[in-house]
């Protein structure tokens, strides 16, 4: 652009130059020639009195060089000539300014020598006696003066030139500098054109909206990154030939791949192949299958934790461009059906027993082959198992709303020394007849908690207290009301639970002593429903307990106990 402005300068200045010379010549030219038909006009004038007084006397001593003079009678023949010799002289009757002269009284002509290097100027004038007295001169034409004045001409040429090249060069780059210091960043904070406002306005007006663009990009990024970066699903991007493309860093952390980074879009090894990374053969394989276009769910293994792995094809334009792995942690999910099958085979298992015994006894009394006295006996052995089922049945179903959620359980402010004392009470035959003391202590101490969930609580400590206790042992029953808390002990001086079972015995159908447990009408599942409850009031259970001493079982409850 300054190289075009320069040129351009240059070239403007120069013709300029070239015009206003041939002008400014070409006025001159004419300028001087009137002038000098002005002045010959006088000479006429002038010589024409001289000889009209003196006759040919005039011309006598007459020393003319600036100006030919030619005297001839009226039928041109010549009488006088400054010049030549005027009998050689050829007859002048048909020149211009003759004719003119002749007609007029006065005449003017101008001609251009053969070799155009000359131009000749004449002022005729009729004399009184009808003679006519013509002036002549000449002067160079315009080639003539131009060339004369070449020498001059071409030193303003020159100044011309060395002026117009150091103007056009400064111009040029003063007229570029707006546009080289332009902040395209800011346009319109720059000094500008006025010419170029539309223009900076359309380039800020796009730029912001670039800006804008960019930035919600960028969040967009950043809210990808953060998510996947986040995840605790793994997720690996392939990319044709298998190569990883990116690793988030649950993934990474999978395959004991270091990242260089924390970020997703970060590979470990630019082109390290899935294979080369990572020696699990079903991940390997779903990966395969993907890239060979066919989507596949698999389960693997990872550090002894269950994955599943979803492995699909990315295509782009109908072809497999790589392949999306995801691996999503279903150890809980495994573990939870694996406790669902458990506990189906274990209710089987449970209810089938008594089922059998009452319909064993059941069959024998209808085919009449128990004896009158045997009858009652018989049929108290049926109660007690039925009545076993209907426990069971209800432990069941106590557990199952509890594996729910409590849901449709209201949180009510109550008093957990009311619960203690009814469930106490209620116990007390029980008690009784295993010759065990129940005491009660403490203070009222009122929570925000579930009614039948919290007698449930202290009803199974208090049971399981009395059951596992030996004749003449006690059980002591304590509530503390605390600031923030409501604390529930129960202590028994019973057979107490050897260390390696005693985180088992929150599981369901664990019993330590399964005949024990079942001779004292137990299910296996009544600590399960405890520690449901426990976790549905956000309170926390302790277990100590000595074998041969007893047992304590706290619980803690958080008096602001949120809704479940
Ligand atoms: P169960 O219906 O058999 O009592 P629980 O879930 O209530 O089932 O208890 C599980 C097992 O924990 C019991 O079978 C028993 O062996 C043991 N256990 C629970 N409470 C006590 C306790 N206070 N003292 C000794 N052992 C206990």
């Amino acid at each position: 652009m300054t190289k075009k402005i320069f040129r351009s300068t240059c070239l403007v200045a120069l013709l300029v130059f070239f015009s206003s010379l041939v002008l400014i010549m070409g006025v001159l030219y004419d300028y001087f020639s009137d002038v000098l038909l002005h002045q010959l006009k006088m000479q006429t004038s002038l010589v024409s009195q001289g000889v009209s007084t003196e006759g040919i006397r005039y011309f006598d001593g007459l020393d003319e060089e600036h100006y030919r003079i030619t005297w001839m009678d009226a039928s041109g023949r010549i009488l006088y000539d400054s010049q030549s010799d005027s009998a050689s002289m050829e007859n002048h009757l048909e020149r211009e300014e003759i004719r003119q002269a002749l007609a007029e009284g006065y005449g003017e002509s101008n001609r251009y020598s053969a070799t155009l290097m000359e131009r000749s100027f004449y002022s005729a004038k009729r004399l009184d006696d009808g003679s006519i007295l013509r002036l002549g001169t000449t002067h160079g034409t315009i080639f003539i003066l131009l060339l004369g004045m070449s020498q001059p001409i071409f030193l303003v040429f020159a100044i011309a030139i060395i002026l117009s090249v150091v103007l056009a060069a400064r111009l040029s780059s003063n007229i570029v500098k707006p546009f080289n210091t332009l902040d395209l960043d800011n346009p319109l904070d720059t000094a500008h054109y006025e010419e170029l406002s539309p223009l900076l306005r359309r380039i800020a007006s796009q730029q912001s909206q670039l800006k804008l663009k960019e930035a919600q990009l960028q969040q967009k990024q950043e809210e990808l990154h953060a998510v996947i970066s986040n995840m605790k699903e793994g997720m690996i991007l392939l990319s044709a030939d298998g190569t990883i493309l990116s690793i988030n860093p649950a993934a990474a952390a999978l395959l004991n791949t270091a990242l260089d980074t924390d970020s997703f879009v970060k590979h470990p090894q630019a082109g390290t192949p899935l294979s080369a990374s990572c020696n699990n053969r079903t991940l390997i394989h779903a990966a395969d299958s993907a890239l060979a276009g066919n989507p596949q769910e698999q389960k693997a293994v990872f550090d002894s934790r269950h994955y599943q792995i979803t492995a699909s094809p990315v295509l782009s334009e109908g072809t497999v461009s790589g392949a999306a792995l995801l691996l999503l942690d279903i150890t809980e999910k495994e573990k939870a059906e694996q406790m669902r099958r458990e506990f189906t085979a274990n209710v089987s298992h449970e209810l089938k027993t008594p089922l059998h015994v009452i319909s064993g006894y059941a069959e024998l009394i209808k085919n009449n082959m128990v004896k009158e006295a045997d009858i009652c006996p018989f049929a108290d052995k049926i109660y007690t198992e039925a009545q076993r089922m209907a426990k069971l049945v209800e432990d069941i179903m106590n557990l199952s709303r509890l594996d729910e959620g409590a849901g449709d359980m209201q949180f009510e402010p109550l008093d957990l020394y009311d619960a203690a004392a009814s469930a106490v009470r209620s116990l007390s035959p029980e008690a009784c007849d295993a010759g065990v003391t129940v005491e009660l202590s403490g203070d009222a101490a009122v929570i925000n908690g579930i009614p039948q969930l919290l007698s449930g609580i202290v009803y199974n400590l208090c049971d399981n207290a009395i059951k596992y206790n030996r004749r003449g042992g006690s059980v002591a029953v304590s509530i503390q009301d605390k600031p923030d808390q409501a604390v529930l002990t129960v202590r028994d001086t019973g057979i107490g639970i050897l260390p390696e079972h005693q985180e088992h015995i929150f599981e369901r159908f664990y019993r330590v002593d399964k005949s024990h447990s079942k001779q004292l009408g137990g299910t296996g599942l009544g600590l399960s429903i405890v520690k449901h409850a426990v976790m549905i009031h956000h309170a926390q259970i302790f277990l100590h307990s000595v074998l041969a001493e007893g047992t304590v079982v706290t619980i803690v409850f958080p008096k602001t106990s949120p809704n479940p």
